[in-house]
């Protein structure tokens, strides 16, 4: 018989999907599981196909039973998604509800028309303690038409501190029979100890770019060549794909490159010039975005000049440039510390501070760290 794959319609993460497959084929499934890694590595559409697996009739992932079908639109009862929304106020505002409900709706229909799709919520910056109250009262009904009740948590990293947590954590502590409950995370840091110790962890390495290409060819239409070189600048992200089918976003990894090379060879003024063009948008979106291409570059560049991995540079139309600058820079830069701030100011952003300052503050900092204040490279953790 030939090995069930459970899993076909998630691109790559092959370890991740022989994990599932083998708990799946055993049924030691646990309750809780945290799936990690960076934007756009499949986290969603791997639990999508999880929930499919367990919600199907026939424990399969047919496609054909009335659970798939309700489990592939997003409407089945047992599928229970939780999301960052904005907050209804309180006492709640029907006004407010309503454009709540309206962000809930859109992210519904893009993933349904595709997993990968990545939706950006408008003023969604938190999993309300409300909603997480809402979803531990429905886990603790039994399933309404399946045997099983699966619980997705898109951006558990993103919780109201220390309710939401504390919220997060009962439900995870008292687990009730077949429920299963998956948190999608990119920065698990942000979760609680307590939280994470509860889940077995499943990490989402970013694809390779052939995955990538053979995705934006047949999903864009893109013929091989084109879908090749989008596929070099996105660094193994889907959600970078399709973000990158925009103008804007070519030139916002253009800024964050220009920055970086300012900020390597210590050209403050022209630097913060740039940093003060980078922060000229009303669209917290945009900044965020900024500050993934600076992570994605920091990384490399660190790949590249301190680990000597050059291999691992996954931006190939940059690469000859990332040589020459490497090569240029003297003095060694303390770029983990630097993508260690980068981390921070993304939260700070998550809590609507002023742009502007939040970008020159970053840097303040990262021209203030001192390369002896590197972090020992974590070189067992990078293979
Ligand atoms: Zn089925």
């Amino acid at each position: 018989m030939a090995a069930i794959t459970f899993f076909a319609d998630v691109l790559g993460q092959e370890a991740v999907k022989a994990g599932l497959e083998r708990a799946l084929e055993a049924g030691r499934l646990p309750h809780g599981v945290l799936f990690y890694g960076p934007k756009g590595t499949g986290k969603f559409a791997a639990a999508h196909s999880l929930a499919k697996v367990i919600l199907c009739e026939k424990k399969s992932g047919c496609g054909d039973c009335a659970g798939c079908k309700k489990t592939a639109a997003m409407s089945h009862p047992d599928l229970l998604i939780t999301i960052p929304l904005p907050s209804a106020g309180s006492p709640p505002e029907k006004k407010k509800e309503e454009a709540r409900q309206a962000v809930y709706t859109d992210f519904l229909e893009k993933k349904r028309k595709n997993p990968y799709n990545p939706v950006w919520k408008e003023n969604a910056d938190f999993i309300t303690v409300s909603d997480l109250q809402n979803l531990q009262e429905r886990l603790s009904r039994k399933p309404m038409e399946a045997d099983w009740r699966v619980a997705i948590l898109v951006e558990a990293d993103r919780l109201q501190l220390p309710q939401g947590a504390n919220k997060l954590l009962k439900t995870l502590e008292e687990p009730h029979k077949n429920t299963l409950i998956i948190l999608i995370a990119e920065r698990p840091k942000n979760l609680l100890p307590t939280i994470l110790s509860r889940t077995q962890k499943f990490f989402f390495p970013p694809l390779s770019s052939e995955r990538a290409a053979g995705f934006a060819a047949k999903e864009f239409g893109l013929s091989k060549k084109a879908a090749g070189e989008l596929a070099a600048m996105a660094s193994g992200s889907i959600a970078k794909l399709y973000f990158l089918q925009k103008e804007e976003e070519l030139e916002r990894r253009q800024q964050a490159w220009e920055v970086l090379k300012l900020t390597l060879s210590g050209q403050e003024a022209p630097l913060f010039l740039a940093l003060k063009m980078a922060a000229d948008t009303r669209k917290k979106e945009e900044v965020l975005s900024f500050l993934s291409w600076l992570e994605v570059f920091l990384w490399e560049f660190f790949c590249l000049s301190e680990l000597k991995q050059p291999e691992r540079v996954a931006s190939a139309d940059l690469r000859p440039e990332f040589e020459k600058a490497a090569l240029a820079s003297k003095t060694s830069f303390p770029y983990l510390a630097a993508l260690h701030e980068v981390g921070k100011t993304r939260v700070d952003l998550e809590r609507n501070v002023n742009f502007r300052l939040a970008l020159f503050w970053l840097f303040a900092r990262i021209l203030r760290a001192k390369p002896s204040q590197l972090l020992k490279p974590p070189i067992t953790q990078v293979r």
